[in-house]
């Protein structure tokens, strides 16, 4: 059976799933095989495009991967940052009217999909919760909007943008965060068919018999695109950051990073700060820039 003659020829694929050393791999048209990779490779995560040869019974080979666009990493039980995920496009924050976001917490996401180069689209759920006029969250979320972040206003209970959800992730490889409550699994469940999901829960179980690192699955949405879930990504975005990356993850901030008078400026009091002045100036509102000091605070607790 190792002997590469009985082997198919070359083609891509992609993981959908992995169990240890063994992987599913979807070929091109969507076909699933069940197969093992070289020993000289480096460990693969779900998302991973890689080289492989089919076998008898939808076995087969991984050859080789191919060069990732994105990784999505999380630490490790050390701390250690691990990938998790691969060739993902757009991290989805989903939050809610109810629960309601904590201050900052929308910041800290972005600042998180900032650090990755992954561009995140924020979507808030429940607005059948919202009052009539909108409230202080539609008003807080234009703010984003002119910062130039996509916002998505939904309902899963009223099938409420859906639309232009399945929109937003069709044609990309998509990622869902966000704190628990906000409505993330009701949203998977009203793009994917049951059927999926039922599968992706039953190869969940299997795998927790014999492993126990819990690991990502690939999903096809029928009107186009993928998902990668996991509850470990669900979490992504509380990991620890840099205070340069929290700095850059305001993308606002970016023009003015590098201009202050004193090249080691932690811009918080120091004379000729570019970012105070900005502040001063209107050109960043006092409002993320309050947020910026409190995740840099918190980086120091
Ligand atoms: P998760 O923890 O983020 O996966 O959240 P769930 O999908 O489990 O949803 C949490 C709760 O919010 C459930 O009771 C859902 O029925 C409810 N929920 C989800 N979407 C909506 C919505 O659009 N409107 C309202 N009112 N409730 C919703
Ligand atoms: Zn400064």
């Amino acid at each position: 059976k190792e002997a590469r003659g009985e082997y198919g020829p070359e083609q891509t694929g992609r993981v959908i799933a992995h169990f240890g050393r063994t992987l599913d791999i979807a070929d091109d048209a969507h076909r699933l095989f069940h197969c093992h990779q070289r020993a000289n490779l480096d460990s693969l995560v779900t998302g991973d495009r890689v080289i492989f040869r089919a076998g008898d019974d939808a076995t087969g080979v991984i050859e080789a991967r191919l060069e990732r666009d994105s990784t999505l990493e999380r630490p490790d039980a050390r701390g250690n940052l691990r990938p998790v995920a691969a060739n993902v496009d757009r991290i989805l924050i989903v939050f809610a009217v109810e629960p309601a976001p904590h201050p900052n917490l929308i910041d800290r996401y972005l600042v998180a999909c900032e650090a990755t180069g992954i561009t995140p689209v924020l979507l808030l759920n429940k607005t059948d919760l919202l009052p009539e006029d909108g409230g202080e969250l539609r008003r807080w979320l234009a703010e984003y909007e002119q910062l130039g972040y996509d916002v998505v206003p939904a309902s899963i209970k009223e099938e409420h943008g859906l639309d232009v959800l399945t929109r937003q992730v069709h044609e990309f490889t998509t990622v869902f965060v966000g704190q628990s409550g906000v409505g993330k699994s009701s949203l998977i469940g009203a793009l994917l068919p049951e059927e999926d999901l039922r599968v992706g829960a039953l190869s969940e179980q299997q795998r927790k018999g014999t492993h126990t690192t819990t690991t990502a699955r690939l999903y096809r949405f029928p009107a186009g695109g993928e998902l990668i879930d996991s509850p470990g990504i669900r979490e992504f975005g509380l990991m620890h950051l840099t205070e340069r990356q929290v700095a850059d993850g305001f993308i606002e901030f970016r023009p003015f990073l590098g201009t202050c008078r004193f090249r080691d400026c932690r811009h918080r009091s120091e004379p000729g700060c570019a970012l105070l002045d900005a502040v001063e100036q209107g050109h960043i509102s006092a409002s993320r820039f309050a947020s910026y000091r409190h995740i840099i605070a918190s980086l120091e607790a």
